[in-house]
C-alpha cells in the first residue's frame, strides 16, 4: 500500500511540466544510469559493454505519445533501422516493443495497425536470427496483446516472438495456462502500472506470491522463462527450485533493467546464469525514467543529490 502511494506522488509530481522542463535541462546526466543514449548507436555501444561481460541485451526504443498511424509507422521503421543496424555490427538483435507504439487498436486497411506493424518487425528479427519480445501493457491492453501474440507465434514460429505476464494481475495465472499450447517463450514481471484494486493485488506480498506461482509452473511445464525481477529473495528461490527439479540452465534466464542491481546482474553472470539487460535508449527517455525513480525513494534521493550536486 504504501509503495503504491509512493509510486502515485512520484508520478503525479513527475507529470507536471515544470518538473519535466527541469530534469530534461538538467537531468540527462542521471537518466544515463538507466537509459543508454538517445540513439542507435549508442545503444549498440551498450550492448557491446555488457556483452563483454557475459551479460546478453535486449533493446527497447522508447517513444511516449505516439499518436497517429503515421507516428506509429514511424516509430516501427525506427525499429527496423535498429534491427539492420544491430545486424549490420554482427550482433543477433534482441528488441522489445509496445504494441501501443506501433500501432495496436488503430484500424487500417481493415487490420489493427499494431499487429501488421510487429509482423514487420517479427519478420526482420527472424531473418536476422533475433527476437521480438511485446511487453505488456496496462490492463486494458492484455487480451488483445495475447491474441496478437498467438497470431504472431502462428506465423512466425515461437522462436522468435514472446511475451510478458504481470503477476499483479488476478487474471495472470490463467493467462499463463492458456498460453502453455503455444510452448511460450514469456517474460515474468510484477507489473509496471497503477491497475485498479478490482484486477490486480494491491498487498506486495500477494503479487510476490503469484510471482513466484507463475515462475515456477512456466519452468515445470518445460517453457522458456524469462524470470525480471531484481528481487535477490526470489532470484534465490527461483535458483534453488530449478536444481531441485533437475531444470537446465538453458532453459531460463535472468532479466534485469539496464543500470539496475548491476552487481547482481554480473554475479549472476559470473556464476553461469545466463542474463539480460532489458537496454533502453531513445530521445523520449523522461516518462520511463519517472518510473524507474517512482519504482524505489533510493533512486529518487539518487535524483535529488545529483540535481544538488550540478
Ligand atoms: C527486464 C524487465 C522487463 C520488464 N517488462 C515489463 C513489462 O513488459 N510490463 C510491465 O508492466 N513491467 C515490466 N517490467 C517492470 C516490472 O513489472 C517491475 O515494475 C519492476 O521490475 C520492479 O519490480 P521487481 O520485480 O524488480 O521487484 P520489486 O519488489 O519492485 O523490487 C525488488 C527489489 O529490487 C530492487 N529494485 C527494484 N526496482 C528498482 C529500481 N528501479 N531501482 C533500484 N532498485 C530497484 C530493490 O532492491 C527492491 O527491493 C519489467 C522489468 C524487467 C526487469
Amino acid at each position: 500500500m504504501i509503495d503504491q502511494l509512493y509510486r502515485k506522488a512520484v508520478l503525479t509530481v513527475a507529470e507536471r511540466k515544470s518538473v519535466e522542463n527541469l530534469i530534461r535541462a538538467r537531468g540527462w546526466g542521471l537518466a544515463q544510469r538507466f537509459v543508454a543514449g538517445e540513439n542507435i548507436p549508442s545503444a549498440l555501444k551498450a550492448v557491446k559493454e555488457l556483452q563483454a561481460e557475459g551479460i546478453l541485451s535486449n533493446l527497447d526504443l522508447l517513444g511516449e505519445f505516439i499518436e497517429s498511424p503515421e507516428q506509429c509507422n514511424q516509430f516501427a521503421q525506427n525499429v527496423l533501422d535498429l534491427l539492420d543496424a544491430a545486424n549490420a555490427e554482427g550482433i543477433v538483435p534482441y528488441v522489445s516493443i509496445k504494441l501501443s507504439s506501433v500501432g495496436q487498436g488503430k484500424t487500417v486497411g481493415g487490420e489493427d495497425l499494431g499487429l501488421t506493424n510487429a509482423r514487420r518487425i517479427v519478420g526482420k528479427a527472424r531473418q536476422y536470427g533475433g527476437f521480438v519480445c511485446l511487453d505488456m501493457e496496462d490492463h486494458p491492453r492484455v487480451d488483445q496483446t495475447l491474441a496478437q501474440f498467438r497470431q504472431l507465434v502462428g506465423e512466425f514460429g515461437g522462436e522468435h516472438v514472446g511475451t510478458v505476464l504481470q503477476s499483479y494481475l488476478f487474471r495472470t495465472e490463467a493467462d499463463r495456462d492458456s498460453l502453455d499450447d503455444l510452448r511460450p517463450n514469456l517474460r515474468i514481471v510484477k507489473g509496471a502500472y497503477l491497475e485498479p484494486e478490482t484486477v490486480a493485488f494491491k498487498d506486495k506480498a500477494d503479487v510476490d506470491a503469484a510471482y513466484r506461482r507463475l515462475v515456477y509452473a512456466h519452468l515445470k511445464a518445460g517453457n522458456y522463462t524469462n524470470v525480471a525481477t531484481h528481487d535477490e529473495s526470489i532470484i534465490n528461490d527461483v535458483k534453488h527450485f530449478v536444481l531441485a527439479h533437475g531444470i537446465s540452465r538453458d532453459a531460463f534466464e535472468f532479466q534485469m533493467l539496464y543500470g539496475i542491481r548491476r552487481d547482481l546482474q554480473k554475479s549472476l553472470a559470473q556464476e553461469g546464469y545466463r542474463v539480460r539487460a532489458y537496454i533502453p535508449y531513445g530521445r523520449d527517455w523522461y516518462a520511463y525514467f519517472s518510473r524507474r525513480i517512482a519504482e524505489t525513494p533510493r533512486n529518487a534521493m539518487f535524483v535529488v543529490r545529483g540535481m544538488l550536486k550540478g
